[in-house]
């Protein structure tokens, strides 16, 4: 059967990127998604915070997508360098990025932390891309499904449909190292979090998107991407230079 779910390709800048590539890149992307005509993806762009107000206007009706990759749990108060959810939809952006591996391993992050960003995201109007994955250490005992299962019931809350929350699996030891999931591997696991969102929230989780993450690139994407339960990717290294984020836009179907 073909999937009815629209792909999205999107970019995660971590901590990289200067104003020049908000006209240069962004720009980029945004002149090919206002000449091609449709596109059969929706796309979007995490750059830093410091880049967020830059990227809004530069993509202003091109149909390119931006979002941020964190927010705090709270709507505002005494949180001194924080950024809130509400914050960020005030600038303009449509989704944020929660639960990287990056912020669960550096900032400590725990699932309920996760949790409570989802639902200050929503709050805000915004899409939260909620991020799940193991360890090396984690898939070489076995535990791949039970870490996976168990960060997706502790991080999504009640109420997640396709229309409020994205689901990013990552294999943590995919993430910048080259190494990417076999298609077997990465089919298996979504699958599993196909199962898990359709048990909980029944159609509404059916039709939730769930991106790969790790080391995707245009040799690999169109392979994982025709996958049953891969919808897109989330992409980091790749989303830095923009033939290349373009081309896998260009491996959906
Ligand atoms: C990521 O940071 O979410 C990611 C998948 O990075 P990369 O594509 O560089 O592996």
């Amino acid at each position: 059967m073909s999937k009815t779910r629209r792909p999205l390709i999107a970019g995660n800048w971590k901590m990289n990127g200067q104003s020049s590539d908000v006209s240069g890149l962004i720009g980029d992307l945004t002149r090919r998604l206002s000449t091609s005509g449709p596109m059969p993806f929706d796309m979007l762009v995490c750059p830093p915070f410091t880049l967020l107000s830059q990227a809004v206007d530069v993509v202003a009706g091109s149909g390119l997508l931006i979002g941020a990759q964190d927010c705090h749990h709270e709507e505002k108060g005494a949180h001194t360098g924080e950024i809130s959810a509400a914050m960020l939809a005030d600038l303009g952006c449509s989704h944020v990025i929660l639960g990287h591996s990056e912020r669960r391993t550096d900032q400590a992050e725990t699932s309920q932390t996760v949790h409570a960003k989802t639902k200050a995201a929503w709050a805000a109007g915004l899409t939260a891309v909620v991020c799940v994955g193991e360890t090396d250490a984690q898939r070489d005992v076995g535990d791949t499904l039970d870490v996976v299962g168990t960060q997706l019931s502790q991080s999504v809350p009640d109420g997640a449909a396709a229309a409020n929350t994205v689901i990013a699996y990552e294999p943590v030891w995919a993430i910048g190292t080259g190494r990417t999931a076999t298609p077997d591997e990465a089919q298996e696991v979504h699958a599993f979090i196909r199962a898990k969102l359709d048990n909980r929230f029944g159609n509404p989780g059916t039709q939730m998107r769930i991106l790969y993450g790790g080391s995707m690139k245009p040799g690999n994407a169109a392979e994982l991407i025709a996958l049953p339960d891969i919808d897109g990717g989330l992409i980091g290294g790749a989303s830095l230079n923009a033939d290349d984020f373009w081309a896998i836009g260009c491996s959906c179907h």
